[in-house]
């Protein structure tokens, strides 16, 4: 399904689907297996341009519209849901943040690095106490002087053990929102501990940690926006976000289908090709119909932020739909595989493991249709 892409668009997606054949696609069983993808495909997808879509040449990004960053973050999902949510975050998260909120000094910082992969960035918001309820956060940043000194534990952060930075959202006024303010914190500040949780469903090549700050000093100007100012751009930031994480599972499910289709082409039951079966075409088509859907949802949010229209109402639309598409979609994989669908020899397993999550993580399916309902009624019903 090719609507309207450009030739730099159509390009870009070669090259992602190249990078993902050659790069990912040999590899992904074997890091889901180790729980840790290679450390150098960071630098792979560095030297590719994967880790500067969007950003400026000037802070050494490859520039390119948001349509095409989607094109690359499908084929990635497609490849490894881990390798796919390590580019989401470094990149759509924290580097994103960083060109649109940071001091020309913040960019200089930062970006060049983490648009090369020399860098990794994770974002810092959900604590143990606060995950949909992320204005509900405890960890604070007292001033000192110049500096500021934060205290507080972080959960389940993507990147957590890997990253170079993190930019990590922190209260230093009052409750609710409007007390929270970003940091660029650099990992390796002293009293930042992290540890990495293990056993995850699914994702489990991909570095997910707990961090813990105990008067961790990092001067003013490692402050990212206006103080108080940290809960907008965070919301900011995930709205986008959910964009890159429904564009990855467009990835799961195409690569479901494609599996699925060559699955039944190949198998033989009842002396002929499954795909003979008419239940085995049911199931093909309703995988078909989902990719197809979630795809242009993606591209319709992509399209309005190339065009600088609004759009976090549709990046909830596109997140709810592309996710729980997804885990459809490797559910009704698995089913064409029979048992074989069971076992780790075939990627079908991994994709259900894999979108599992992205139904929970940057807003689960209950608050993104609470997004929708007040952006329909004008009612807030958190
Ligand atoms: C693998 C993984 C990676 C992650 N990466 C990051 C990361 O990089 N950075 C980061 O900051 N966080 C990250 N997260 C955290 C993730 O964003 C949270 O898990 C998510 O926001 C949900 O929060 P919670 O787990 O505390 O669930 P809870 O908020 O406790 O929710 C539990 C259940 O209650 C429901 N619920 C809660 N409130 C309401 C309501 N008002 N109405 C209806 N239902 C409601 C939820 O939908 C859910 O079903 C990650 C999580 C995972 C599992």
């Amino acid at each position: 399904m090719d609507l309207h892409l450009s030739a730099e668009q159509v390009a870009v997606r070669e090259l992602a689907a190249d990078f993902v054949n050659r790069e990912v696609v040999p590899h992904a069983a074997t890091w889901d297996r180790r729980e840790a993808v290679d450390p150098g495909i960071v630098g792979k997808l560095g030297d590719v341009g994967f880790l500067g879509l969007t950003i400026d040449e000037e802070y050494g990004g490859s520039g390119g519209d948001h349509l095409a960053y989607c094109l690359v973050l499908e084929e990635l999902g497609r490849g490894d849901s881990a390798v796919r949510g390590i580019v989401s975050v470094s990149l759509g998260l924290v580097a994103k943040s960083i060109a649109t909120h940071g001091t020309r000094e913040q960019r200089e910082q930062w970006l060049p690095a983490l648009c090369s992969g020399t860098a990794l960035g994770c974002f810092a918001l959900t604590e143990p106490d606060s995950g949909s309820d992320a204005a509900a956060l405890t960890t604070r940043a007292v001033r000192d002087g110049d500096d500021w000194l934060l205290t507080g534990r972080k959960t389940f952060i993507t990147n957590g053990t890997t990253a170079d930075v993190a930019l990590l959202f922190a209260r230093t006024g009052g409750p609710g929102h409007r007390g929270i303010t970003a940091f660029l914190v650099p990992t390796d500040s002293p009293g930042l501990s992290r540890s990495e949780i293990k056993g995850k469903l699914g994702l489990r090549g991909q570095a997910t940690a707990e961090l813990v700050l105990d008067g961790v000093r990092v001067p003013d100007t490692a402050r990212l926006g206006e103080c108080g100012a940290g809960f907008r751009l965070a919301l900011g930031t995930l709205a986008k976000g959910r964009m890159s994480v429904a564009a990855g599972c467009v990835g799961i499910a195409q690569g479901c289908l494609n599996a699925a289709v060559d699955y039944a082409g190949a198998r033989t039951q009842f002396g002929k090709p499954i795909a003979g079966h008419q239940l085995v075409q049911q199931l093909l088509a309703r995988i078909a119909v989902d990719t197809a859907a979630a795809r242009l949802l993606v591209w319709q949010v992509a399209d309005l932020i190339d065009r600088g229209q609004p759009y976090a109402t549709e990046a909830s639309m596109a997140k709810l739909f592309a996710s729980e598409a997804a885990v459809r979609a490797a559910n009704d994989a698995i089913q064409v595989f029979g048992g074989y669908g069971y076992i780790d020899e075939y990627p079908v397993g991994k994709y259900l493991r894999d979108a599992r999550v992205t139904t929970l993580y940057e807003g689960t399916s209950q608050i993104q249709q609470l997004l929708i309902g007040r952006a329909l009624t004008g009612v807030n019903a958190f």
